[in-house]
């Protein structure tokens, strides 16, 4: 008997729109378990290196895990994977909400995706059931238009819709997917990869219910945890106060990114903290599936130049980051308006910031000029020019058009040394923290598959005391002494291996990492009794990590076949020169040959060569990835 998964993968090809369930053994799933891992075997196993990600040789797959959906604390997540239109390497992007548990109780641990409709097409799934659908008449349409619209067609309000909008039909290469309007796999383009494919949306139906091994144990430590969400600071900061808790004192202490990256200086920081946010924009706190913690934001705006409709819940830190203070903005209410454009278009909310602000800084250095900008005037602090933007990028006008390609591909076109102003990795846009007061973000930046990431580990900060929340909690995994988030030598390389693996495994696992710690409140004793009540096998972290690990080398194998290597393992320039302006100007560049030599030894750590970052024959067989060693020789 199989707990915690259903056994059934479900493939579907949109040329021939035909479809088939495949049972995979036990052995499969404690291998895999679910998301990345899961997504990266058949990505190695069925595309052909250097596919056109816009082509229908891409997979495009929808990955829970063995453990998501059950009714424990932030279990709801699910990966989408294929290869990225915007880096080129592998794609991946993880989203909370209802749609993951909701695939599992309709009868599928996953979905795989190939070939590419000729007209627009949507999937419906109910209990075991799979129907291609014809999408015509939702092509074109907002996403809170389309799923309405679904959901009337299929005369049942309890459809949960993963889809894209416009944004995703037109390509955007940071085009997105979201679930129930407001959650999101928001990185790496893969909503244009569906919209490739003439795939409107997923729409499912589950009411069978998880099997679970040992449901009580699930209940009492779900209960256990619950009863310590408002007493913990982290997760009751979340709650009260949501991602953009920090801001006051990021733009105190001087690391608000400001007008592209270009200073560190912004003076009306205040109106865009946590605390103004409560007070100005903010309607209500929401959750995902089974989650006490209820962190993510609604928003509304009701005045008569400017309308939020909360429907498309809410900015998270990123965002009010990538469209405030990076555009040199600092009124909430218009960042509030990005946010549901983009959700409404679905696109990327830091790369949609990063392009605008990139534009933005060119406008403001003469490389470009009205003619580009269609007479708008694109400076710094415009907020309207910013909106307007967002809707141009979406639908792919004018400068629009260019900026759909992404900062880097952008720059290449507009050439007069405009690529100096972009901040990327793997020809993704940076997120808004900034690696010289984190130098293990820095170096997680560097080495993410997917480009640059800030959820690829916990960040420095919780470890740079003894008694910091991550440097009390992780001793289990070997984490038993405090490192500064400002050192670059090898006990932060240490550290953020296992924090890499450990957050790879979260990633694999569907775990929404704002639940466990070093981040929050469950601790791992629990997250490892709730594992093996789930499914009943009698898992060690050594296995989990190990899992963790074997994602993280099936990535880089990815990669390897796409032809990356170390070159690619980078840092925006940017931070290997000092602050600009603000308290800490001047100071805090990063040494590029600490940085340099870091890398190298994480490469050591990790088994991989050390020249080229490639993961070597004998720690492939170590993690039981034998059956990519040929493609090595
Ligand atoms: S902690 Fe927040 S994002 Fe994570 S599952 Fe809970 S409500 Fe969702």
């Amino acid at each position: 008997m199989s707990y915690g998964y259903t056994g059934n993968i479900l493939h579907i090809d949109l040329s021939s729109k035909k479809h088939w369930i495949e049972h995979p053994s036990e052995t499969f799933y404690r291998t895999y378990w679910g998301g990345r891992a899961l997504a990266l075997y058949y990505m190695l196993k069925e595309m052909k290196p250097h596919t056109d990600p816009l082509s229908p040789d891409n997979l495009l797959i929808f990955a829970p895990s063995v453990i998501t959906g059950t009714p424990a604390p932030a279990m709801p997540r699910y990966a989408v994977c294929a290869k990225s239109p915007l880096t080129g390497a592998e794609g991946e992007a993880e989203a909370g909400g209802w749609w993951g548990p909701e695939l599992k109780k309709a009868g599928f641990d996953a979905i795989i995706i190939k070939g590419a409709s000729s007209d627009p097409v949507y999937l419906y799934i109910k209990d075991g059931k799979i129907e291609i659908k014809d999408a015509t008449f939702l092509w074109g349409k907002e996403t809170a238009i389309a799923q309405q619209l679904i959901r009337e067609e299929l005369k049942d309000n309890r459809i949960r819709v993963a889809q894209i909008g416009p944004a995703g039909e037109n390509l955007v290469r940071f085009a997105n997917i979201v679930n129930e309007l407001k959650h999101f796999n928001g990185r790496n383009g893969l909503g244009a990869v569906m919209g490739s494919k003439k795939l409107k949306a997923i729409a499912v139906r589950g009411t069978k219910s998880i099997n679970l091994y040992n449901k009580e144990k699930v209940k009492e430590i779900t209960k256990q945890i619950t009863s310590r969400v408002m007493d913990n600071p982290l997760s009751r900061g979340l709650r009260e106060l949501g991602t953009v808790a920090g801001i006051a004192s990021i733009y105190k202490t001087g690391w608000l990114p400001t007008n592209n990256w270009s200073t560190n200086d912004f003076k009306k920081g205040e109106n865009l903290t946590a605390e103004t946010y409560n007070k100005t924009i903010l309607k209500r706190s929401e959750g995902c599936y089974a989650c006490p913690i209820r962190c993510k934001r609604v928003v509304e705006v009701d005045e008569p130049s400017i309308k939020v409709d909360p429907i498309y819940g809410g900015p998270e830190y990123e965002t009010v980051v990538a469209f405030g203070s990076l555009c040199g903005i600092d009124d909430l209410k218009y960042v509030a308006k990005a946010n549901e454009l983009c959700n409404k278009y679905t696109m990327d909310t830091i790369s949609t910031g990063m392009v605008i602000a990139f534009a933005m800084q060119c406008y403001q250095e003469g490389i470009l000029i009205k003619e580009d900008t269609a007479g708008m005037k694109l400076n710094f602090g415009n907020k309207k020019a910013m909106l307007k933007m967002v809707e141009m990028i979406a639908h792919r006008k004018g400068l629009g058009n260019l900026l759909a390609e992404g900062s880097y591909r952008a720059a290449q076109k507009i050439g007069k040394g405009s690529k100096q102003l972009i901040h990327q990795v793997k020809k993704q846009e940076i997120p808004m923290h900034d690696p010289r007061l984190k130098t293990g973000v820095g170096l997680q930046y560097a080495l993410s598959d997917y480009g640059a990431d800030h959820m690829k580990a916990a960040h420095d900060p919780s470890f740079q005391d003894v008694d910091s929340w991550g440097t009390k909690t992780m001793q289990d995994l070997g984490i038993s002494e405090p490192v500064s988030p400002t050192d670059i030598g090898p006990k932060k390389v240490k550290l953020f291996k296992i924090l890499d693996i450990y957050w790879s495994l979260l990633d694999t696992l569907g775990v929404c990492d704002f639940g466990y710690v070093p981040r929050s409140v469950g601790t791992l004793d629990e997250l490892l009794e709730i594992i093996q009540s789930v499914t009943s096998w009698d898992v060690t972290w050594f296995e989990l990590m190990r899992l963790g690990e074997r994602s993280i080398n099936m990535a880089r194998f990815f990669n390897y076949r796409e032809g990356f290597s170390s070159k690619d393992d980078t840092l925006p320039e940017v931070f290997f020169h000092n602050f600009k302006g603000g308290p800490l100007d001047a100071q805090g560049a990063i040494n590029k040959e600490d940085f340099q030599k870091a890398l190298r030894l994480r490469y050591e750590m990790m088994g991989w060569d050390v020249n080229t970052g490639i993961p070597t024959e004998a720690k492939l067989i170590e993690l039981g990835l034998d059956w990519l060693v040929s493609e090595v020789k």
